[in-house]
């Protein structure tokens, strides 16, 4: 069975409606084709400003919310990335095979660090996208879903893939993204120009998988839309009612098109009512479990451990080659 890889960050209070529809969604599907890892990153998480207490927090809670969402810990390896040592450890061979103007062109980082300024942004901020080749060619991966913001990470871990291989001899497979494209972006809702991100400045525009129902219908009546009344398509001119358009479609499984007819003549108020209530009902079953599995820490570090063992004893022999390839000598 082919490998898949994917991961999310534990930061924030809770993974929002982007993080589901446009990778959870999907990684529940996969599992039953794949070989899959999924992984909760806590090394990228430290590359902003953390408070340590929220941090340990958060790795169960975004686990738990794999869970939640469907992730069968059973079937699949669930764990946390800290527990495996050879994700650093590989990501400093392969920072050494990244060029330094390669890395300063991630659009990402140029995002965030501009957001924080320069004397906020780390030195790990800026190596971030090669630790994530590190976590994802360890597993000799396949197949990597993600949203569209990673489109950029998953090119560079395909070049240094590839660049190892050819430089050291053939060692990694070099791994496809899997992008579903209706869901790929998840706007804010109130800047539906932004992705819809755990750090965002205001949580106003982020559906947490974890709030209370009311407060999530709350904010999708509130969501920024435009002064138009037409409720149709259209991503440049009206950028607040495309986005509630395609987390409708995600949702409820209908296409755009039939929508647009299905609205036709309404308001924007009749859309997010529906939208919200949709929405609810989704996600209320998952911070529901989510709870439930966070009253009970100590199955889930057991969960946990089972994952790290799991995923170090394939780590531990991907790192061993890259050793042996770049001509450490081996301890005995
Ligand atoms: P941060 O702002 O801290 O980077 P994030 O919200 O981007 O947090 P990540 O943990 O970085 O979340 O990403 C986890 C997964 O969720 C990735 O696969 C990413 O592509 C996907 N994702 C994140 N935001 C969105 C979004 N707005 N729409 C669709 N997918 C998203
Ligand atoms: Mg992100």
């Amino acid at each position: 069975t082919p490998v898949l890889f994917s991961g999310m960050q534990p930061s924030g209070d809770s993974l929002h409606l982007g993080n589901y529809l446009g990778a959870l969604v999907n990684w529940v599907a996969l599992q039953e084709r794949y070989d899959a890892y999924y992984c909760v990153v806590d090394l990228h998480a430290i590359t902003v400003a953390q408070d340590p207490a929220a941090l340990r927090e958060s790795a169960r809670r975004t686990a738990a919310q794999y869970i939640a969402a469907g992730i069968d810990p059973e079937r699949s390896t669930l764990f946390v990335q800290s527990h495996v040592p050879a994700h650093a450890e590989l990501a400093w061979v392969l920072s050494t095979i990244t060029g330094f103007g390669e890395a300063s062109r991630m659009t990402q980082f140029k995002d965030k660090s501009a957001k924080q300024g320069t004397d906020a942004t780390t030195v790990g901020l800026f190596t971030y996208p090669v630790l994530m080749a590190a976590d994802i060619l360890l597993y000799d991966t396949a197949l990597v879903p993600v949203g569209d913001d990673q489109r950029q990470h998953l090119e560079l871990t395909r070049d240094l893939a590839g660049r190892f291989n050819s430089r050291f001899g053939e060692t990694f497979r070099v791994p496809e993204a899997y992008i579903p494209e209706v869901t790929a972006r998840i706007y804010d809702l109130q800047d539906p120009t932004s992705k819809m991100s755990k750090s965002a400045a205001s949580d106003a525009g982020l559906v947490n998988l974890l709030d209370e129902p009311k407060r999530t219908a709350k904010k999708i009546r509130s969501a920024v839309t435009d002064t138009e009344r037409e409720i149709r398509f259209d991503r440049a001119a009206k950028p607040g009612i495309s986005n509630l358009l395609d987390i409708h479609s995600a949702v409820s499984g209908k296409s755009i098109a039939d929508l647009e007819a299905e609205y036709a003549g309404r308001g924007y108020g009749d859309l997010k009512v529906e939208l919200a209530e949709l929405v609810v009902e989704r996600v209320e079953p998952i911070r529901a479990r989510t709870l439930e599995l966070m009253a009970d820490p100590a199955e889930l570090d057991r969960l946990l451990a089972v994952g790290a063992d799991k995923a170090d004893a394939v780590a531990r022999e991907t790192l061993a080659k890259v050793y042996d390839a770049v001509g450490f000598i081996r301890r005995r």
